[in-house]
């Protein structure tokens, strides 16, 4: 019977397109995945998105949608992005999906049954947008969410709780006993001191909102929707077949639970007490990694600088982007994105060292030795460079088993240093003139093997390009290989090499624009004005009566606002993004009706309407109660 390795990325959240820190957790996982499978472990590697949520129901009201339609397309949007960029995932869920719904109301049933749930009242601060109570002690100022910074709404309702402060010594104990079981070591000892506060009882269920999952048929209570995060959670069970077919149940526990460090404690602490209250084995590792900022940066749609992945290997390729973000950041750290620093990696690791290496490789094997490659005598002459580079290479797999990405290609590239100082050292340009012909045919074949080496170890972060390197140097890049290569430390057959193209072409120049800097939101800060500044805007509440799409114009729409005038006046709006045109109709704004006409893409536009924008979007300010048009704002 094979090893098993089960590995998760988070499941994302649909109420936001795909960014820098999911490509980063979602790479992470992947190339953990590939190593496992390359090892020859029976690995399954699962990621999805998590659809549910009061959240989710209230963006797609505002787009004028149902809340599985907006979620469908989300969600899309994620697999799509996953599917372009080559991740090996097994399984792609969706909380929506049936199966899962199914084995999260098995969960709750099971956990009830176990007496770990009781119906009680909740009274709370809860933060739609981060989807968490909060007790008075947390919040800002009494009313805003400590997290994000949002007002909070005093919630009353009846709920089911999960008796979690029934696990705290259990978990106490799984911590101290599971030595890697919360990864890096200081995020462990924050879960541990966290804990050691003393656990409340969870709220798990909702009855003020219906976007979620039902209770179990069993319970015979339909007024309840399972609280997100236990739904949410239950997709690294449900995936593999729990309350349904439990074929692929054998892959559980997991081996590596990839989290961002801002849900470690859903992870490292709900989910470890679910599982015991279940009866299930506990995950063997939960990893939190840091988060990116760009150019020192903190990233923000208000700002503009949030790194799209998608954007970024169109300039750069995908290969160097992956290599780019497991070499920069020690796990667990927050890293910075910037084309400065992506821009050296590409060209000093991997232009000068990798792909010069092979290069060099198939320019000496073309000069000297007819593209022939013969392992036969590389250790009559060069044992001592092979042995210095199986030290290295047995050691390393242990910095990706710890998740040490940074260190394991580090390590790595010390053996491509190896095999480029041995040209320099052993000079076959020499060697050639004074017609030893066999050792130069054992550096070409030395400094092949150690490339072969490495390149079968750097294959799970950069796949294709271990592929070329192996198609070059006459070999199969495969199970076999590493057995051959890495296990039995054998060296390569004989066989012909084949020129490629220079993988690393050097980048001369930066490929994407870069953003604004947010210099202007600042000053704009520092500059304080008089009331009669302000009140020299005049704004009206005007009622939408028409709204169109603006041919070629991917942001604007034409609305049409009645403020009381003759007609109603032509405004362009940004918002298209955000709105349907048939949403927008009858809906009622505010209106600076004092401005300037302005002619944007050739229509006039009449004024402006007035919005809140933050990192969900753009939302139109409108008044509490439906008020005659022309009325004035003050
Ligand atoms: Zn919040």
């Amino acid at each position: 019977m094979s090893n098993k390795a089960y590995i998760t990325t988070p499941i994302y959240y649909v109420n936001d397109i795909p960014h820098i820190g999911h490509a980063y957790t979602t790479i992470i996982a992947d190339s953990l995945a590939r190593f496992y499978r390359l090892k020859g472990y029976d690995t399954f590697f699962l990621t999805g998105t998590d659809e549910h949520g009061q959240k989710i129901e209230q963006a797609a009201l505002a787009k004028g949608k149902s809340a599985k339609e907006y979620a469908d397309e989300i969600s899309a949007k994620f697999k799509a992005l996953w599917d372009d960029f080559d991740i090996s995932y097994d399984c792609f869920i969706r909380t929506t999906d049936e199966n899962h719904k199914l084995g999260a109301q098995k969960a709750f049933e099971t956990m009830f049954k176990n007496g770990d749930i009781y119906k009680g009242e909740y009274e709370g601060h809860y933060c739609v947008s981060c989807e968490t109570f909060f007790t008075d002690s947390q919040l800002i100022n009494d009313e805003y969410c400590p997290d994000c910074g949002k007002i909070t709404t005093l919630v009353k309702e009846e709920s089911y709780f999960f008796r979690l402060s029934a696990y705290q010594d259990k978990l106490l104990k799984w911590y101290q006993d599971a030595d890697d079981c919360v990864m890096p070591r200081a995020k462990k000892n924050e879960v541990i001191n966290f804990v050691k506060q003393g656990l409340r009882d969870l709220s798990i269920t909702r009855a003020s909102f219906d976007w979620g999952i039902k209770l179990p048929p069993s319970l015979n209570d339909s007024k309840h929707v399972l609280y997100v995060w236990l739904d949410a959670l239950v997709n690294y069970i449900s995936a593999l077949g729990y309350g349904t077919d439990e074929k692929n149940f054998s892959y559980w526990p997991a081996s590596f639970h990839l989290v961002g460090k801002d849900i470690l404690r859903f992870h490292s602490i709900y989910w470890p007490a679910f599982l015991m209250s279940l009866n299930l084995p506990l995950p063997k590792h939960i990893a939190a990694h840091g988060w990116w900022t760009r150019n020192g940066e903190k990233m923000s749609k208000s700002k503009g600088n949030v790194v799209n992945p998608r954007e970024v290997t169109e300039a750069y390729g995908l290969e160097n982007f992956r290599y780019f973000m497991l070499r920069e950041v020690p796990f667990g750290q927050d890293g910075d994105f910037s084309q400065k620093a992506l821009i050296d990696r590409v060209n000093s690791d991997l232009g000068n060292e990798l792909g010069n290496l092979l290069n060099r490789i198939i320019g000496m094997s073309g000069k000297y030795n007819n593209y022939e490659l013969d392992s036969s005598s590389v250790l009559k002459f060069y044992e001592k460079d092979i042995s210095t580079a199986h030290a290295i290479l047995k050691n390393v797999e242990s910095y990706m088993c710890e998740l040490q990405t940074n260190k394991y290609l580090e390590e790595l590239w010390k053996v491509l240093t190896i095999a480029n100082q041995s040209i320099t050292i052993y000079e076959p340009w020499t060697k050639m003139k004074e017609g030893k012909i066999e050792e130069v045919s054992a550096i070409i074949a030395l400094t092949a093997n150690l490339l072969a080496k490495v390149s079968i170890l750097f294959s799970p972060v950069m796949p294709k390009t271990a592929q070329n390197i192996a198609k070059s140097l006459g070999f199969e890049l495969n199970a076999k290989s590493y057995e051959q290569l890495i296990i039995n430390e054998g060296l390569l057959d004989k066989t012909i090499i084949t020129p490629i193209a220079p993988l690393f072409p050097r980048i001369e120049k930066e490929l994407m624009s870069t953003p604004e800097p947010a210099v202007q939101i600042k000053e704009i800060k520092k500059e304080l004005i008089n009331a009669d500044k302000f009140f020299a805007s005049k704004i009206q509440i005007g009622t939408i009566v028409k709204a169109e799409t603006i041919e070629k114009s991917d942001k604007l729409l034409k609305l049409f606002v009645d403020i009381g005038e003759e007609k109603p006046r032509q405004i362009l709006s940004g918002i298209k993004v955000y709105y349907d045109t048939k949403s927008l109709e009858g809906m009622q704004v505010c209106v600076v009706t004092n401005l300037k006409p302005i002619k944007i893409m050739g229509l006039e536009s009449c004024g402006m309407v007035l919005t809140a924008e933050d990192k969900d979007g753009i939302t139109l300010i409108t008044p509490q109660n439906v008020k005659s048009v022309g009325a004035t704002v003050k």
